[in-house]
């Protein structure tokens, strides 16, 4: 039997759709969804379906008030409301909102029954992070894209200046715009940058719900991560594991559908045509 054998599917029942459970979410939270992800922004519009899970997580967290947090001072008001809980693993100091880090906690204590262990990848950084860490890992994928691009002559050096003058929110719009004509800014730059790292401002990092698990390989660990609430939810992002905590046999009830590749489970927003391509 693989040990994949006892990891739900959705029983042959559809998902329900994601927005009809994020309205439900976010009653229960007096949010509006017009604040959260304003529809007239494409791009909040763009990261809530791909990466959105954490909007319906369970109610013992706390989401983030936006899609989108646009200044530090946005950041550092909401970590300081919902909470965070520090915890030295090896070497690194990790955060985590509370309930999130009291289920990591359990997660370790299952895998280390069995041997194993659940560590950070990259240090601290494999947890909470704040607005700037944000900013400097979008550069570390959209500064040299735009070398190479500009060294293939498919970007303009007028071109790339202009990128790099945009105020942030107009950069990362213009580079979703770019990729539909195939200029990637993915690390590999054959794919989009959303699966290489988070839009400035929009990481699950900052929500303190985000964890990179070094063991992420392992198929017993993801188990083991699942039956505490921790999910894979961005797909190609491979080590990153987000904290719902949800049951998973209750996710497609909350929005989610399930998509294997490589024999991983993701868990994304039920929202047709959101991933063409990556459905079969
Ligand atoms: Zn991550």
């Amino acid at each position: 039997m693989s040990s994949n054998a006892s990891r739900a599917s959705n029983d042959g029942n559809e998902p329900t759709p994601f927005y009809e459970a994020l309205a439900k979410a976010l009653k229960k939270r007096k949010a509006k969804l017009e604040s959260i992800c304003p529809s007239s922004d494409p791009v909040s519009k763009r990261i809530l379906e791909e990466y959105g899970a954490i909007f319906v997580a369970d109610k013992k967290v706390i989401p983030p008030p936006l899609c989108v947090f646009t200044t530090e001072e946005q950041v550092t008001k909401f970590q300081d409301a919902a909470g965070w809980e520090v915890e030295r693993i090896g070497f690194d100091d990790v955060e985590l909102q509370p309930e999130a880090m009291k289920k990591l906690r359990k997660a370790r204590e299952d895998a280390q029954k069995e041997g194993l262990d659940i560590t950070p990848r990259d240090g601290s950084e494999a947890a909470r992070r704040n607005y700037e860490d944000s900013v400097r890992l979008w550069n570390s994928r959209f500064e040299p894209a735009l070398d190479y691009w500009l060294a293939q002559g498919r970007l303009t050096q007028a071109q790339v200046d202009r990128l790099r003058s945009l105020p942030l929110s107009q950069q990362v719009a213009e580079v979703l715009e770019l990729e539909k004509t195939g200029i990637y800014f993915s690390k590999d730059l054959s794919k989009s940058i959303l699966y290489s790292i988070a839009a400035p401002g929009a990481s699950q990092h900052i929500a303190m719900l985000a964890f990179d698990v070094e063991q992420f390989e392992n198929p017993r660990i993801r188990e083991i991560m699942a039956k505490h609430g921790w999910f894979q939810t961005v797909l190609s992002d491979l080590p990153h594991f987000t904290f719902l905590g949800l049951k998973e046999k209750d996710l497609p009830k909350h929005g989610l559908r399930n998509l294997e590749i490589n024999g991983q489970m993701f868990w994304i927003p039920n929202v047709p045509g959101v991933h063409p391509g990556l459905d079969k």
